[in-house]
């Protein structure tokens, strides 16, 4: 068990409970207030390198930066990826939170030829039996249609946390995003799962109930199981492909470029 889980396992009181709960802090977490400001502060100064996007997968982080872009009025677009496997709730979610904010989370959606030629050399099932075909799906579903849109974009908002896993631990607030050439913004960078939690709670944001059936990080159906209380927050994610490694870091998939550690490396380029 990794330390960060432990703590979730404290948090959320549920070490009696098979899976995965999400935690609710009923008391505002020691420094909380000003983690909030300096949130604010990261995601007003991302706002001046116009056009500047979030990039949502309407995980409960990114709807926490959807909640705070709205609320402070912010010039940010958003989108999520639709790669045409992502689970019903998540779409619920979708439709939920726009009604809730008045705001448009703009859907990119794969491109059909790529799409096309996806089916035509591999079965939907492949990404079970190859990480190669699995590679080939998440660059078609998510990082061209990633590329696509960040083309053109100043700067670029993430839900990254150093919470989530050894491999994000050393996740900055600002950096430069070498793979796809624009400013990075990770604003919750230094969100605790116990501050993220009470804040959602304090602030009724809407997130997705799949958090409440055991599972901890939420990307595309086929591809995500819920997780017993023991295991690592993204052993859900890929799991019979790599699955969390004894330091805590769990597969990624595809999006996120790690510029912090060794932007030089190939295998540095684009992960998620
Ligand atoms: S997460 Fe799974 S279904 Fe989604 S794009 Fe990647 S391989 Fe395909």
């Amino acid at each position: 068990m990794t330390t960060e889980f432990a703590l979730d396992s404290t948090i959320s009181g549920n070490q009696s409970k098979p899976w995965y709960q999400r935690p609710h802090v009923a008391n505002e977490p020691a420094g909380f207030a000003d983690l909030l400001t300096a949130t604010v502060a990261t995601l007003n100064t991302a706002a001046v390198h116009a056009p500047c996007v979030l990039a949502s997968s309407l995980s409960a982080e990114d709807m926490v930066l959807f909640h705070l872009i709205a609320r402070e009025q912010l010039p940010i677009h958003t989108f999520a990826l639709d790669t045409e496997r992502l689970p019903k709730a998540t779409l619920t979610l979708w439709l939920d939170a726009e009604a809730h904010y008045g705001r448009e989370i703009e859907r990119i959606r794969p491109a059909a030829d790529r799409l096309q030629a996806l089916a035509e050399t591999q079965a939907n099932s492949a990404i079970f039996e190859s990480k190669s075909a699995r590679e080939l799906c998440c660059t078609v579903r998510k990082t061209e249609p990633l590329r696509r849109t960040l083309e053109g974009k100043a700067a670029w908002v993430t839900g990254l946390r150093k919470a989530q896993s050894a491999g994000r631990a050393q996740v900055p607030h600002q950096e430069w995003d070498a793979g796809f050439g624009l400013e990075k913004f990770n604003p919750l960078a230094d969100w605790s799962d116990e501050g993220l939690w009470y804040f959602i709670d304090r602030e009724n944001i809407p997130v997705s109930k799949l958090y409440d059936k055991g599972y901890a990080s939420i990307g595309c159906d086929p591809c995500t199981r819920p997780i017993r209380f023991d295991e690592h927050p993204r052993a859900g994610r890929w799991w019979w492909e790599t699955a969390a490694t004894a330091n805590g870091s769990a597969t990624e998939c595809g999006i996120h470029v790690v510029a912090h550690k060794d932007s030089t490396q190939p295998e540095n380029k684009v992960i998620a």
